[in-house]
C-alpha cells in the first residue's frame, strides 16, 4: 500500500494545481509536525515553466538514515518519468523533493536550469498538478469541485476540462448534471468517477509539471480505459512524474527509473531495461513487485 508524508497532503489543500489528498489515516506517513520549508531570501520569482527537471547527485535524509543517496536523472520537458521499485525504495520522497518540501542535504535539484532552492515555492508548485490514487473532494457541488484547478474559470470552461477528461458523460447522465452536490468522502460516486473529476481539475490548472501517482486498485474496464485516455491527455506536453504500477504506463514512459533503497538503480527505456537484465527484468518476470501489476 502506498504512504505519502503529510507535505504531499498539506499540498493537496493549499494549491490550486494540486488535486487529491488522503482519506485513510493509516495511509498518511506519521510526520511529526514539520515546519514548512520557507523561502531563501532573495528567492526568485518564476513566471513560466517549460519543464525541464534535474536532479544532481540528491541526497537526503528525513533523520538519521539516509534516504536518498546521489540520485540523479534529467527530465526534458515534455517526458514522462516512470518510478518503478519496492516500497520504501524512494519514490514518494523524490517527488516530495521536487515539490520542496524539504531540502536536499546534498547536491541539487534544478528546473528549467535554476536551483530549486533559490526558487520563490508558491510559483514552482502552482505549476504543478498532483493527481494522487484517492482524490480529494470537498463538499460542494461538482462543478465547485472540477473548478477548484481554477477558481476564475468559466462554466464552459469547466465543462471543456470535464469534456477531455471522459468526465462529461457520467455527469450529464446525474439528475442534476453539474451541480450535483459531493460529500467530502465522495459518497455517491465510485472511485473511477473520482479520478476522472481529479484529472478534470488537473486539466484546468494546466500546469507545466504532473506528478502522478497510478492507482493500484482495480477500476471496472470501461472506467478504466476512460481514466488511461484522460490521463494521456492531461500529460500530453506537460512533464510528468509517475509512481508508475501499470505495465502500460511504464511501456510508454520516455524513462523508467528503477528504485532500490534510496539509489537510482537502473534507468532507460523499457526495451533498454529488458536487454539489460537486470532487477526490473526480474520483477517483470516474477510480477511479484508491487511495483508491477
Ligand atoms: P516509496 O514511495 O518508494 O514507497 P518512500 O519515499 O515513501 O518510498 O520512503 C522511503 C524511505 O523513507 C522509507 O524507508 C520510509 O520509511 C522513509 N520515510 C518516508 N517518509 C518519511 C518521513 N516523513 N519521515 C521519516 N521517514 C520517512
Amino acid at each position: 500500500s502506498r504512504q505519502f508524508t503529510r507535505p504531499l497532503n498539506d499540498l493537496a489543500n493549499q494549491f490550486n494545481a494540486v488535486l487529491s489528498a488522503l482519506a485513510g489515516a493509516e495511509r498518511v506517513f506519521a510526520v511529526i509536525d514539520e515546519e514548512p520549508e520557507t523561502d531563501q531570501a532573495g528567492a526568485s520569482a518564476v513566471k513560466q515553466i517549460d519543464g525541464n527537471v534535474a536532479f544532481q547527485n540528491v541526497c537526503f535524509s528525513y533523520g538519521a538514515t539516509e534516504t536518498l543517496k546521489n540520485v540523479s536523472f534529467t527530465a526534458k520537458a515534455g517526458e514522462t518519468i516512470a518510478f518503478v521499485g519496492p516500497t520504501g525504495a524512494g519514490k514518494t520522497t523524490i517527488l516530495n523533493l521536487l515539490l520542496g518540501f524539504y531540502p536536499v542535504n546534498e547536491g541539487a535539484i534544478f528546473i528549467d536550469g535554476n536551483n530549486l532552492a533559490h526558487l520563490k515555492k508558491d510559483d514552482v508548485r502552482s505549476q504543478m498538478g498532483v493527481v494522487l490514487q484517492d482524490p480529494f473532494l470537498f463538499q460542494g457541488t461538482i462543478r465547485e469541485n472540477i473548478r477548484y484547478g481554477r477558481l476564475e474559470a468559466s462554466d464552459q470552461e469547466v465543462e471543456e476540462a470535464a469534456k477531455l477528461a471522459n468526465a462529461h458523460g457520467f455527469i450529464s447522465h446525474l439528475p442534476n448534471g453539474y451541480e450535483t452536490m459531493l460529500f467530502q468522502d465522495g459518497s455517491g460516486i465510485s472511485q473511477g468517477q473520482k479520478q476522472l473529476l481529479s484529472i478534470a481539475r488537473a486539466l484546468l490548472a494546466n500546469p507545466s509539471i504532473l506528478i502522478l501517482d497510478e492507482a493500484t486498485s482495480s477500476i471496472d474496464t470501461v472506467t478504466e480505459m476512460k481514466i488511461q485516455e484522460a490521463l494521456k491527455r492531461l500529460m500530453h506536453g506537460r512533464t510528468s512524474f509517475v509512481i508508475a504500477h501499470r505495465l502500460n504506463t511504464i511501456e510508454a514512459a520516455d524513462q523508467i527509473l528503477v528504485l532500490q533503497g534510496g539509489q537510482v538503480t537502473e534507468a532507460g527505456s523499457h526495451h533498454e531495461l529488458m536487454a539489460t537484465k537486470g532487477f526490473y527484468y526480474e520483477m517483470q518476470q516474477t510480477k511479484q513487485m508491487d511495483a508491477i501489476l
